[in-house]
């Protein structure tokens, strides 16, 4: 029967790759990757053939589903990978994961890298509980008023950002969630240049805008959850609670 393997592959550092993730890429009949340039420079660097190469990005995934679906319930074995990291997390993949689970092919991950658990890892803020919002809308106007929606969330919140937009969105975290709530950015994870800061919104804007080198590579933003009720207002209530319940008949 034909399998779908979804492969996380390194996020930077090559070593990264798991020790399965290579026999599947050797095995499989056919890679469907996100950019075949960026995934042959993977394949060449583990001594593996890149023939067996299909793209599959954004903008065709929609019309390559069905023939890779047909190729899989006739028993075909496909990997699905992205540029870097585990597919579909702010990848390709879900309409194609989606479409093979619905026609009973079995789909099976060959689990590792993805920079939200990276830096999720290394942030040091609460993990127990934590949202994943992705790329924040590219427009100020939208951007903030996403950032609006959230600023009552109480888990870790966790963004993607560019280097593009790394500025403009720390400043918005910090004009909506306020200056002082604790952020860490977690920038080039397992990369030469990795650097993780953390400390108040307004430090960490004030970090970017000191060196030029700080605002370049690739960015995870967290973002501590906003306190949840606080003592004081819990004992408030009580009280207000237990004089109305004294003065009941
Ligand atoms: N599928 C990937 C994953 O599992 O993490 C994410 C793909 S998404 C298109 C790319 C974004 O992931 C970047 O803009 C950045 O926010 C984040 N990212 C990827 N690699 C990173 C790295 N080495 N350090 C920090 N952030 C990274």
């Amino acid at each position: 029967a034909g399998v779908l393997y979804v492969v996380a592959t390194p996020l930077g550092n090559l070593s990264d790759i798991s020790s399965r993730a290579v026999e599947v890429l050797r095995e499989v009949e056919l890679i469907a990757a996100e950019d075949t340039r960026v995934s042959g420079r993977l394949l060449a660097h583990l001594g593996l053939s890149a023939g067996r190469m299909l793209s599959l990005h954004e903008h065709n995934e929609q019309a390559r589903v069905p023939d890779l679906v047909l190729r899989l319930s006739r028993g075909a074995t496909v990997a699905l990978v992205s540029d870097a990291g585990t597919p579909l997390i702010s990848d390709p993949g879900f309409r194609l994961v989606a479409a093979a689970r619905a026609a009973g092919v079995r789909v099976s991950p060959v689990p590792g890298p993805s920079a939200l658990i990276a830096a999720l890892s290394v942030a040091g803020l609460p993990t127990d509980r934590f949202v994943f919002e992705g790329f924040l809308p590219a427009r100020g106007a939208a951007r903030r008023s996403r950032l609006n929606a959230l600023a009552e969330e109480t888990r870790t919140l966790v963004f993607y950002e560019s280097s593009h937009r790394i500025a403009a969105c720390v400043n918005d975290l910090a004009a909506v969630f306020g200056g002082a709530r604790h952020g860490v950015i977690a920038r080039e994870l397992t990369k030469h240049f990795e650097q993780v800061a953390d400390g108040c919104l307004d430090a960490l804007g004030a970090w970017l805008a000191a060196d030029t080198d700080h605002v370049r590579g690739e960015f995870v933003v967290l973002v501590a959850g906003a306190a949840s009720v606080s003592t004081p207002d819990t004992a408030a209530a009580d009280k207000v609670l237990s004089v109305l319940v004294d003065a009941l008949p």
